[in-house]
């Protein structure tokens, strides 16, 4: 017997925190060799009810997906850029030898869970509803081989601002010790598997006093890569002038929608944008001398977020004078201002449900 989880059993903090109020519905999907993607269904959100020896949960076979629906200037709702998630989802699923579910099933999912739902987000305007799509091997089996069987789940929850609903400066320690990816793994694509193995290095930074980990190349422990769950942005140069600059796509970090969504908008905004490795003395040296003015990360849940203080292991240093700087103030409305429909979508980015 499921038990249902009942969302109106938890009172709804005003200010709902990351990844807790769910919302009442979820949408399901199965696979089967021979039978292909079948069984769609909007249904209550519930408890599922697995086999201890279920595939996914034992050998990690299992993708997942985060996007943002938000409420227009007009009333009504538009998730940003999913089909930019659904083709990321694709490639997840083939990294990890599972079967390609079709862009406009994932879509479908998508549009049945904010359809349902939509009416539990406010007009709050740091508040959007956070789209979670999930796949994982079904197959009771424990042979150590991709699953026949699959399942796609789309649950959503009200999100309010990543770090609260302020926007601070962050502060971030440079992880020495522990490697979120390396050549040939899965740092590119979104499995289950890139995350629980960093946590431990978030708790790292948390016990130095940091909010957030920076991760480097596990080659040579040298290069920038990303940050916690986010792309990260240096600002050379100040004003109209500056240059927005962000980390090549190496295949060892994931290629954000949010990331590319500010490059194609700081070009717009007529700011020069470059793509480049950046070495950890560079990134100390360049705040030092002041050729680097601001940084900062950028993800679907932390939207652009200021990155103050780093901590390495030789100390630390500050960007700029350690609060949230113009140009990442003026990108980060430029996005919110896009995502939330005030301002010319010319790229086509929302979609309205
Ligand atoms: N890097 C990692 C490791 C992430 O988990 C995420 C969040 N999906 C991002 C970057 C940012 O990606 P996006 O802008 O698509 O949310």
């Amino acid at each position: 017997m499921t038990a249902l989880l009942d969302p109106t059993d938890v009172p709804k903090p005003t200010s709902p925190g990351h990844g807790d109020a769910f919302t009442r519905h979820m949408y399901s999907l199965r696979y089967a060799p021979g039978h292909g993607w079948h069984d769609g269904q909007l249904m209550p959100l519930a408890e599922l009810s697995l086999h201890p020896a279920t595939i996914g949960l034992h050998y990690a076979q299992v993708i997942f997906e985060g996007m943002k629906a938000f409420r227009q200037a007009d009333g009504s709702v538009a998730v940003f850029r999913p089909r930019e998630n659904a083709r990321r989802f694709q490639r997840s699923a083939a990294r990890l030898a599972m079967p390609a579910l079709p862009e406009e099933r994932y879509l479908e999912g998508v549009e049945r869970v904010v359809a349902a739902d939509q009416n539990e987000l406010s007009d709050h305007p740091d508040h959007s509803l956070y789209l979670r799509p999930l796949m994982f091997g079904t197959d009771v089996n424990l042979m150590l081989r991709p699953s026949d069987g699959y399942r796609f789940l789309v649950m959503a929850f009200v999100a309010g601002g990543f770090f609260g609903d302020t926007v601070e400066a962050v502060s971030v320690l440079v992880s020495r010790e522990h490697s979120r990816a390396m050549p040939g793994g899965t740092g590119d694509v979104k499995c289950a598997a890139n995350y629980g193995p960093s946590f431990v290095a978030q708790r790292a930074a948390r016990e130095a006093g940091c909010q957030q980990v920076v991760w480097l190349d596990s080659a040579e422990h040298r290069w920038v890569e990303e940050m916690g769950g986010m792309n990260m942005f240096f600002v050379r140069g100040t004003g109209d002038d500056a240059t927005i600059s962000t980390i090549p796509l190496t295949g060892t970090l994931l290629p954000g929608v949010t990331r590319d969504s500010l490059l194609r908008l700081a070009a717009r905004l007529g700011h020069r944008t470059e793509v480049a490795p950046l070495s950890v003395d560079q990134w100390r040296a360049d705040c030092a001398s002041g050729a680097i003015t601001e940084v900062f990360a950028c993800g679907t849940a932390a939207v652009v977020t200021p990155v103050g203080t780093v901590r390495d292991r030789d100390g630390d240093w500050t960007v700029g004078d350690g609060t949230m700087g113009p140009v990442t103030a003026k990108l980060r409305r430029g996005l919110v201002d896009l995502q939330q429909g005030r301002a010319d979508d010319v790229d086509g980015w929302l979609h309205r449900v």
